[in-house]
């Protein structure tokens, strides 16, 4: 079975409004982290401050102006009692400019926790090399449910080029997992036209919108000229491969949210703050009229 991920909001407009059914049919519907957060923030937090959600404004830092319809477009969660999750979106360009005209620097931002009581001190991060990662943690998974392997390193097989990539679990000689990383229009729409050929063999793609992920998202800090600012760019890719990584299912805190929030693994409370579903839609009306 072919599964979509669908945390790159730039892939799931192009997914909901020209492609259309016969491809949100195989989306993920686990939300996207803007979304967790979210509840995370306005439902759990809430109640730990003894708070009503409204009396929280909740501003997210993203990568691309798509978040700020994706904030719009998810409307008022019911869990989270007429209020939105995300109130206010900013693209980390539009920070770096604030904080230029405030004459603010980042060493006069003092990180801070959502939980009260740190049972982990350091910041760390998910594996992968920067917006990805969701592609090795369900393989790593899949890996050991359905065929009892535990696999360490997720090695990752350029194809057609940097941007489309495999990964592959053999099992006495035969590939019995065949994920791939697919990321920029002219990867995805391969995909698609492979896919609807009926010869796209793979169980589980992760799809981003943008070439090289969410570091080259449009709302990301850009040269004066307007352009990429690719030397900052190697720049926080150093700085984020040097945090070390903590895998979420060995995180003290995530166990804890499972538990005191989510009221188990699998619950109907996690179902429902995870997860979303499609409306069925045909291909999209606007099809025809919209150019990517
Ligand atoms: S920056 Fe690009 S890859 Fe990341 S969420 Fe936005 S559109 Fe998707």
């Amino acid at each position: 079975m072919l599964s979509l991920r669908r945390e790159s909001q730039g892939w799931v407009r192009y997914a909901e409004r020209v492609l259309g059914r016969p491809i949100t049919a195989h989306l993920c519907t686990a939300k996207s982290p803007q979304q967790v957060m979210g509840s995370l923030v306005k439902d759990y937090f809430a109640r730990q401050q003894n708070l009503s959600p409204e009396k929280i404004f909740h501003v997210i830092v993203a990568p691309c102006y798509d978040k700020k319809l994706e904030a719009l477009q998810e409307g008022f969660p019911p869990a989270l009692h007429g209020s939105r999750g995300a109130d206010c979106v900013l693209t980390s360009g539009e920070i770096a400019q604030i904080m230029e005209q405030g004459e603010l620097s980042v060493k006069d931002a003092a990180v801070d926790t959502l939980f009260g009581d740190l049972k982990e001190d350091k910041v760390t991060r998910h594996d992968g090399a920067s917006s990805d990662g969701h592609l090795a943690h369900i393989f790593r998974h899949a890996a050991k449910e359905l065929f009892n392997e535990d696999v360490e390193e997720v090695t990752y097989r350029a194809l057609r080029n940097k941007d489309f990539q495999e990964v592959t679990l053999e099992k006495n000689g035969e590939v019995v997992l065949r994920f791939a990383a697919a990321y920029g229009f002219r990867n995805i729409q391969n995909m698609i036209l492979k896919l609807k050929k009926g010869k796209f063999p793979y169980h589980f793609v992760e799809v981003l919108a943008c070439a090289g992920g969410c570091l080259s998202g449009r709302g990301q800090a850009q040269t004066p000229d307007g352009h990429a600012d690719k030397a900052l760019l190697r720049q926080m890719e150093g700085i984020y491969a040097d945090i070390p990584v903590r895998r979420a299912e060995s995180s003290a805190h995530v166990q804890e949210l499972y538990q005191e929030w989510l009221e188990g693994i699998n619950s109907p409370k996690a179902r429902e703050v995870l997860h979303t579903t499609y409306q069925s839609q045909e291909r999209g009306a606007h099809s025809l009229d919209i150019k990517w």
